[in-house]
């Protein structure tokens, strides 16, 4: 007897065994039937034609249609599924034919179980693949919608805080002039109150503009203001903005007459005053008392490095990009001391971001170094600024070639 009558010869029973390997309940059984007797004759057609291709199209079908997997309360996969049917031909074999006969069959149908299930194990990684793309597709959208949500209310929060800050400020001012005309004892009473809520607006000030700030770089609507400047100039009035601070905290500020510190070249002062200002305040932040702060920097072609290095608790080389992120501030917030220039004093942790997105609006770009984090030793940080060597305003142009040329540097200098 030829192998494709023998397989014949054996379809009853094979087809009972197999629905019984594979059906649960009493439904399932009904419509797993058609499926295995779809699946049997195809098997018959290619011992028949010598071709096992033939069974590719019912696998594909189970695999991208999941009808077997989904009849199977035990959920097993396609590859399971062949494995389950190699078994009951195995079996239906033996009881059913001679010992040779059975030989003969298993070993004839052996190269087209390896093709199915080759076949099959193919498509279930497709499948897989392209699951897990989707998947993965979802979830960039998720994150998307819950930044852009996110972006939203910071942008929503600080309009809506601005207008109820401006009456404090407003009404603070009023009290002060009509202090001025109040007898000397309430004064001397009123006076620290009222700079105490003066203080307090200011701050709240400070990070209503760069929640602002914030939603402004999340919009691309940072507009910069370009004019002739020199960095020298505005390094130099920050450190005589900054030095009651640091004196208080006893630190050196040192700003080094370093080359190109004299040269005209075009940016946004006030937004680079704002980058250099959050630099150095985080500098006398994280430094302790007693620490150095040192402003240097160097000529590149093209470019100009400024760099900020201090003797402070510096960063752990895996915070060293979480920092540049919206609110990236490290350690447990609860244990931030409050205080803008206090030794490890809070802040929201928009700093950086800002920093970074101005320097980005230049062409520049900004990044830090340090050995790692330790408050006893204080291995210390240094954040670098490129900025381009703009001798006009710029065109847009020029500009992705000083992006470009600004990344290619960074990348050189960190690696
Ligand atoms: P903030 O200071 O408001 O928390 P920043 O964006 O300015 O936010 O800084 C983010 C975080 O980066 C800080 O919380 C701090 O952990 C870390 N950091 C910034 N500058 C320094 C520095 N010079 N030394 C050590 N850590 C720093």
């Amino acid at each position: 007897m030829g192998e494709a009558l023998m397989l014949k010869s054996l379809y009853d029973i094979w087809l009972e065994a197999a629905t019984e390997a594979l059906a649960q309940g009493e439904s399932t059984r009904h419509s797993l039937r058609p499926q295995l007797e779809r699946f049997f004759d195809l098997l018959v057609q290619a011992v028949e034609t010598r071709d096992p291709a033939w069974l590719d199209s019912v696998v594909y079908l189970w695999v991208w249609s999941q009808t077997v997997t989904d009849l199977n309360s035990a959920r097993i996969t396609i590859v399971g599924v062949l494995q389950v049917l190699v078994e009951v031909t195995a079996r239906v074999a033996r009881e059913r034919l001679g010992e040779s006969e059975a030989l003969e069959l298993l070993t004839t149908l052996m190269p087209y179980w390896l093709h199915v299930l080759e076949y099959a194990a193919n498509q279930e990684m497709r499948a897989q693949l392209d699951h897990t793309t989707t998947e993965l597709q979802r979830a960039q959208r998720e994150l998307e919608r819950l930044d852009k949500s996110k972006s939203d209310f910071i942008s929503v929060a600080a309009h809506e805080l601005k207008t109820p800050l401006t009456l404090i400020e407003g009404y603070t001012a009023m009290l002060k002039d009509v202090l001025e005309d109040a007898d000397e004892a309430l004064q001397e009473q009123a006076r620290p109150l009222l700079d105490g809520i003066a203080r307090g607006s200011e701050r709240t000030r400070e990070i209503v503009d760069d929640l602002i700030d914030v939603s402004l770089l999340d919009n691309d609507m940072l507009k910069l203001a370009f004019q002739p400047l020199w960095l020298g100039q505005i390094l130099r009035s920050l450190a005589d903005e900054l030095a009651p601070v640091v004196r208080e905290r006893q630190l050196t500020l040192k700003i080094q007459r370093f080359p190109g510190h004299d040269r005209l070249i075009f940016g946004d002062v006030t937004r680079l005053r704002q980058v250099f200002r959050n630099l150095l305040t985080n500098a006398i932040k994280y430094t302790p008392d007693g620490g150095r702060i040192t402003v240097d920097g160097r000529l590149l072609p093209g470019f100009i490095e400024i760099r900020v290095a201090d003797t402070g608790i510096g960063i752990a080389p895996e915070d060293q990009h979480i920092i540049f992120n919206k609110f990236g501030r490290l350690g447990d917030p609860q244990t931030h001391s409050s205080g803008k220039t206090r030794f490890k004093g809070g802040g929201p942790g928009l700093g950086l971001v800002i920093a970074k997105g101005i320097v980005e609006a230049h062409g520049g770009s900004i990044w830090v170094e340090s050995p790692g984090y330790d408050e006893e030793k204080c291995p210390g940080s240094t954040f670098h600024v490129l900025l381009p060597l703009r001798e006009e305003e710029p065109d847009a142009e020029k500009e992705s070639l000083f992006a470009k040329l600004a990344a290619y540097i960074k990348k050189g200098e960190q690696s």
